[in-house]
């Protein structure tokens, strides 16, 4: 991945794609002080961009930096490189860390360092394919006591646990896993919010010791849009026996079906159609929508 053409903004300057690389003592990497965003542009429009930049922004702040740049500028940034890139329907990925110029766990003489790549990732599957659903576990990693770790922040250290639960699923024929939380009950998958369905009421857990995606926030907008009540609150994992629906939500996954998580099954239904194209609508600009 790292030898791809293209152009990555790399502290105020373009580097080409295999030339944008850190240093092997870089601090970030050797006690994670690193912070990252997942955005995606949809016909030429960064989708919900000020919203991403602020929380890079809170994500560092959370583990105790400051970007050495505005929001503003930020969001500037991520819309030029799209167009560096000559993309309009893509992916972002902007990136802040603490660098190389010291070694050893205090950092106050790290500077931080910020960069921003973006490349095509198209959802590779049609409406028909994706409303089969996918086949989870439940991981055996559970999300951490919010008393133990920064868990509001998008911060890479908290994705150790996840891409340990990615792994453990797909070892056994799944395709990502459920991960509880600190206390039993259902939290969200490795890299995506949960939601289910029952009786055409939508449960989801609330994000007291994970990630409040965006994606998250906007689902239930559009559902409570649609005058479909959306309950947020401690879901038992016993519960989802009961559940009919059940979809992930995020940046990169968007909405998608889940067919099974364990042994616990869903049919993705009317309700999940009903958002996708809701979800579809709302972010495609529309200027293009009215093409
Ligand atoms: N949880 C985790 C752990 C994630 O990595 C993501 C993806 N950023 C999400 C939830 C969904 O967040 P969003 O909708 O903001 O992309």
């Amino acid at each position: 991945f790292d030898q791809r053409e293209g152009r990555i903004w790399y502290n105020g300057e373009y580097v080409d794609w295999k030339d944008a690389k850190v240093h092997v003592l870089t601090h970030g990497l050797h006690y994670g002080s690193t912070v990252f965003e997942g955005v995606r542009a949809y016909g030429g429009e960064i989708f919900k961009l000020k919203e991403h930049t602020e929380r890079l922004i809170a994500s560092a702040k959370a583990l105790g930096f400051d970007l050495p740049y505005s929001c503003e500028e930020l969001m500037e940034v991520q819309k030029d490189v799209l167009i560096q890139n000559n993309l309009t329907d893509g992916y972002l990925r902007p990136v802040a860390w603490r660098g190389a110029e010291s070694m050893g766990i205090g950092a106050h003489d790290c500077k931080i360092h910020v960069a921003v790549a973006a490349w095509d990732w198209p959802s590779y599957f049609s409406l028909e394919e994706r409303m089969k659903g996918l086949h989870l576990m439940i991981a055996d990693w559970r999300r951490p006591d919010p008393r133990t770790i920064p868990c509001k922040a998008k911060a890479a250290g908290l994705y150790m646990i996840c891409t340990l639960s990615k792994h453990a699923a797909n070892d056994k024929g799944f395709t990502d896993a459920i991960m509880l939380d600190h206390e039993g009950y259902v939290a969200e998958a490795t890299g995506a919010n949960v939601f289910f369905i029952k009786d055409g009421v939508i449960h989801t857990p609330r994000p007291d010791s994970f990630l409040d995606g965006i994606t998250r926030q906007t689902v239930i907008d559009l559902a409570k849009r649609r005058g479909i009540e959306v309950q947020e609150r401690k879901i038992l994992p016993e519960e989802m026996a009961d559940m009919e629906e059940c979809f992930l939500t995020g940046t990169a996954a968007e909405i998608t079906p889940v067919a099974s998580i364990s042994q616990y099954t869903f049919t993705p239904g009317a309700v999940t159609e009903r958002l996708i194209h809701d979800y579809n609508d709302e972010v495609t600009p529309k200027a293009v929508a009215a093409e």
